[in-house]
């Protein structure tokens, strides 16, 4: 009997090995507003998250912060936040276990609805690199006429990274163009699976969508950050990264690409640590991703009246500047096409998205590809940050569905606006 309960232990101490995770144990607890928090709790707070090994801000800006605490800091934190009586709450007691079941869950998704060459992604569950990029082929096969497939360029993992342009197959050429790209950070799955909702609308209902395709096409890049997004699906261990894959020193990988482009570049709200999560980059320009997405901006600038790229988690609609607290001469342009989307999202589905520019909505953050794209000529230029799900960055695949219809319904909105405002020269 004895040896009955020996063997029992055992194996349940092996299963629990075999089940923990880096992030076993980790707290993610929401704060308030800035607002509500005093000045002095904010420094306090700012000095711990450079400790980002124990702590890691999700999120700050006007929105409720979200901070991620490893286990040994957590009584910590707790007495600095009851020392200034803030009102706070755990939003996620183990990201660990969040993050296995989420992963146990997306597995059986994988087999339950595999990719069958199609020309169809449903919305049922997240899809790799390798998928997205077959699937656009697979469509540009079916639908020569409208859908062209061109490869602009490989990571630094030697991916190959390939637009999709949209049109509606009346062969017009130099019509305006929207450019849309997504999965610049790679935990941020639900980009490029609103991206590939939005090539699906383009393409398969092109009757309710005939106005934004009449006299603009659509160039849309579904994943800029491959490797890092791949690198995202290996483990538990490795979701919450963020960056590029290409060694950034000799102990550490990744560059932030959204803070490596050449517009007032490491001028703020960036790092110059190759290890931090905001590594603006040796030089700008340094992630060949980066260069990519800069060749796609130029290539289109003339004939281009919208760029969107596709973040999370806000939810924001985000416009220039990034680089400083002031406001672009055409702020009034930028906000009236924001506050369209704004309004049809909030109508369809009560979601409250902020409107305002990035720095004060959310922070500084020079070198990024919405400031690129409006100095390169791009007169309207957002980031959307899509709504949290799951312990923010990490919304279940259940949560897919309603959340890409929900962002569709705000971007068709806002190509609305944009197609009225600058009608075909
Ligand atoms: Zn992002």
């Amino acid at each position: 009997m004895s040896v009955l309960w020996l063997v029992l232990a055992l194996s349940c101490l092996v299963l629990q090995q075999v089940q923990s995770n880096k992030y076993e144990g980790y707290k993610i607890y929401e704060l308030p507003k800035a607002k509500a928090r005093s000045a002095v709790l904010d420094q306090a707070l700012a000095v711990l998250s450079m400790n980002d090994t124990h702590y890691e801000v999700f999120s700050s800006g006007s929105q409720p912060a979200r901070i991620m605490v490893h286990p040994e800091e957590q009584l910590n934190f707790v007495q600095l936040l009851d020392g200034h009586s803030l009102n706070y709450r755990v939003l996620n007691s183990n990201v660990g276990r969040t993050l296995r079941r989420q992963f146990a869950t997306d597995r059986k998704l994988r087999n339950k609805f595999p990719y069958r060459g199609n020309g169809r992604l449903g919305t049922e569950r997240f899809y790799s690199h390798g998928e997205i990029n077959q699937y656009i082929e697979d469509l540009a096969q079916e639908q020569p006429r409208r859908v062209f497939v061109k490869t602009v360029g490989r990571s630094y993992e030697r991916r190959l990274m390939k637009t999709v342009t949209i049109t509606n197959g009346d062969g017009r050429r130099n019509k305006n163009v929207i450019l849309v790209d997504g999965g610049f950070h790679a935990r941020e799955w639900i980009s490029p699976a609103t991206v590939v909702y939005l090539i699906d609308e383009l393409v398969n209902n092109l009757s309710e969508n005939a106005d934004l395709l009449l006299d603009y096409d659509w160039v849309i890049l579904p994943v800029v950050n491959p490797d890092g997004y791949e690198y995202t699906q290996l483990s538990e261990d490795t979701r919450m990264w963020r960056k590029t894959r290409k060694p950034s020193s000799a102990d550490c990988i990744g560059t932030d690409p959204n803070r490596n482009f050449d517009f007032h570049w490491n001028e703020g709200g960036a790092s110059d640590n190759p290890c931090a999560d905001t590594y603006a980059g040796s030089n700008a320009f340094s992630e060949p991703e980066a260069q990519v997405v800069s060749d796609l901006i130029h290539s289109h600038a003339a004939r281009g009246k919208m760029y969107l790229t596709l973040h999370s988690f806000g939810p924001y609609i985000l416009y220039p500047w990034g680089w400083t607290s002031d406001l672009p001469d055409t702020v009034a342009d930028l906000h009236e096409v924001a506050q369209a989307g704004f309004d049809a999202i909030l109508a369809d589905t009560g979601t409250f998205y902020e409107i305002g520019s990035s720095t004060n909505k959310l922070y500084v953050a020079a070198g990024a590809s919405d400031d690129y794209a409006f100095n390169a000529g791009f007169p309207i230029s957002f980031t959307m940050e899509l709504p949290p799900g799951g312990t923010g960055f990490d919304p279940p695949a259940s949560a897919i569905d309603r959340m890409v219809k929900e962002t569709f319904v705000g971007i068709a909105a806002m190509a609305r606006k944009v197609v009225q405002k600058y009608p075909l020269a």
